[in-house]
């Protein structure tokens, strides 16, 4: 029930009003207010706020039905509960119509009265609890829904900065970030498709590579910064020149590559000659030298007989390599077949190495590295590799053969191959092991990358009985060294092993130093092009003998190659260069007793 109820009786009889106050003293901490009259009881109910009125119908001047008339129209008593109290059946039925909730009959049933007056404190008690349960439900929804707005909102803009996170790994991962052109992973999947559309709809589309010529030399005269800006000219030079369905992308170093779905190879080769037209006219300037820039560009029809895009790319390779031998600008692949018709075998360079690794087609050659002191007696050697081409009885040089092999994985197979093959003539041959200083091999990136390398050399060398400090490996500086860590693991293994390791074609690569830095190389191999003409050519004079302090100040031993007149050899004996490796002193010979004693 409620805690302690203010009730209002109204009644002009004394007696009853007697007989009901004493009826509802039962009420715990009831706080009862009397009125004998119509007018009183509304006046008093005006000021006190009743919880429950019990009201008399029958008064002098204004009966009951007014009085609850009149309650019931004002807003705070609209609900207040009112039993009237009437002698009279025939009321009831009106004191309903006029707003009261119960009645009572006289004569005054004590019992009755706290029944029915209980009953409606009791309701009135619930429909309080009720509207308040309501009121903090209500204040809780709204607080509840304040609070998923600001969560919605945050939701709202962590999926926006998800959303913008995606977009911009896809745009790194499909990009390159120099020139902003689509990289070599964008371009697989672009060109593959391309395949297919071309399968299916029996369609032409067109893939230019580009190489750009001077490069390496704005790179290595003007430092990587001006490399990298001559890059985004020329990207933006080539985008100038597209039209809506051509698809450009770089595909690493000054390679850059285009696919053009809606050109034949007519329109392709007219494409071609007008970008070498724009790359004549245009100038590359920095720290006020100007460069002539010119391009080398392979066209490969993508037809019907291309399937992937990696026979592509060995195609345009192809095309390039010729390209730059007869030293011309641009070539599309099918004149290449007429050209070396003979030749017809080198379309498929896949099979040729995997034929040749079968059959036994590689040869190992050798070129001594003298030193070029008076002291030291014994030489080092560094092995190459070939491959006897067996239709035309030619010998196949790496730089040809290399880039497919790394392209289909078959590089590791041939650097073990020629490992093993020299190894074998080691153990055959003990008396040369003692008067060799080292035996070099080149090894390619990837083959560091091989889990089982180190052991399998490792083995090998253990079980040759050849000291392990006999074996060098030659490792280039290339973007294939991207796992840093495998790189290290390998070398550490090695090392452990007591091989030594050096930094072949050290000056060309965008990081030489880097590498000479972060990976324990024994000897650093200044690169030829560099030492070919370092008596007519400043700058190249000029690198190699910083490479020289470098090399001497962090204390490692230095091989110049492409070693080809004796001015040379005075001039890199003075700056202090330890051994040479050149014609001048040997050109590589296939690997023999008679050749090495
Ligand atoms: P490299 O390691 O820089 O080898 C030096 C290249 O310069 C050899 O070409 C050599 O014949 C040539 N050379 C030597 N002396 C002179 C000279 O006085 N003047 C000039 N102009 N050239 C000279 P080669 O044998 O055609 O090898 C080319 C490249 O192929 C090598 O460059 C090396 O990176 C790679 N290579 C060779 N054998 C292997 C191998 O077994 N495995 C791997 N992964 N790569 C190899
Ligand atoms: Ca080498
Ligand atoms: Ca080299």
């Amino acid at each position: 029930m409620l805690n302690s109820p203010r009730i209002l009786l109204v009644d002009d009889t004394p007696e009853n009003i007697d007989i009901l106050r004493a009826t509802l003293s039962r009420i715990p901490d009831l706080q009862l207010n009397v009125a004998t009259s119509g007018e009183r009881a509304l006046d008093l109910a005006q000021r006190n706020a009743p919880d429950l009125i019990l009201l008399d119908v029958m008064m002098p001047g204004m009966d009951g039905f007014e009085v609850c008339q009149q309650l019931r129209a004002k807003s705070e008593h609209m609900n207040t509960p009112i039993i009237f109290v009437t002698a009279r059946t025939d009321d009831i039925s009106k004191g309903f119509a006029v707003g009261a909730n119960d009645y009572i009959t006289k004569p005054i049933n004590a019992d009755e009265v706290f029944a029915r007056v209980s009953h409606q404190l009791e309701r009135l008690a619930l429909t309080r609890q009720l509207r308040e349960l309501n009121q903090s439900l209500e204040s809780k929804v709204r607080e509840r829904t304040a609070e998923l707005a600001v969560s919605n909102r945050q939701l709202r803009e962590e999926v926006k900065e998800r959303r913008y996170m995606q977009d911009r790994l896809q745009y790194l991962a499909t990009h390159d970030f120099i020139t902003h052109l689509y990289n070599r992973n964008a371009l697989d999947d672009y060109v593959t498709e391309t395949i297919s559309l071309v399968q299916l709809k029996h369609t032409q589309a067109v893939f230019l590579q580009i190489d750009l010529d001077r490069f390496r030399l704005v790179n290595e005269s003007c430092g990587c910064f001006a490399g990298d800006e001559l890059l985004r000219q020329f990207a933006d030079l080539v985008s100038g020149q597209m039209e809506k369905d051509d698809f450009f992308s770089r595909l690493g170093g000054d390679k850059f590559a285009l696919v053009c779905r809606s050109k034949n190879k007519e329109s392709g080769l007219q494409l071609a000659r007008s970008i070498q037209q724009q790359l004549s006219e245009f100038d590359f300037m920095w720290d006020n030298r100007h460069f002539n820039l010119a391009a080398a560009i392979a066209l490969v029809s993508i037809d019907e007989n291309i399937v992937s895009f990696d026979q592509l790319m060995m195609m345009a390779d192809e095309v390039i390599y010729q390209l730059k031998k007869e030293r011309r600008h641009l070539l599309s692949h099918d004149e290449l077949n007429t050209a070396k018709s003979v030749d017809k075998t080198s379309v498929n360079w896949a099979l040729r190495l995997m034929d040749g690794l079968k059959n036994n087609h590689f040869r190992a050659h050798f070129q001594k590295i003298v030193p070029l002191s008076g002291e030291k007696k014994d030489v080092k050697i560094e092995m190459l590799v070939r491959l006897q081409d067996v239709y035309t009885q030619r010998l196949v040089y790496p730089d040809e053969f290399i880039p497919a092999a790394e392209r289909f994985n078959l590089i590791s197979q041939i650097d073990r191959w020629i490992f093993d093959h020299a190894t074998t003539f080691l153990v055959r041959n003990p008396e040369i092991v003692s008067s060799l200083d080292s035996i070099a091999f080149n090894l390619s990136a990837i083959s560091l990358r091989e889990p089982d390398m180190s052991s399998y050399i490792c083995e090998k060398i253990k079980a040759s009985g050849v000291p392990p400090n006999k074996f060098c490996f030659e490792i280039t500086e290339t973007e294939a060294i991207v796992n840093m860590d495998a790189a290290r693991l390998f070398f550490t293994e090695l090392i452990n092993f007591g091989c030594k390791f050096s930094l072949d074609d050290f000056g060309s690569g965008f990081s030489s130093f880097n590498y000479l830095r972060e990976l324990p190389f024994d000897v650093v191999k200044i690169d030829g092009v560099f030492v070919r003409d370092m008596d007519k050519n400043p700058s190249h004079f000029a690198m190699v003998k910083s490479i020289v302090e470098v090399a001497h100040q962090l204390e490692k031993e230095i091989v110049a190659e492409f070693v080809e007149t004796e001015t040379i050899a005075d001039s890199l004996r003075t700056l202090g260069v330890g051994w040479a490796q050149g014609y001048l002193y040997h050109r590589p010979e296939e690997l023999s007793l008679a050749a090495l004693s």
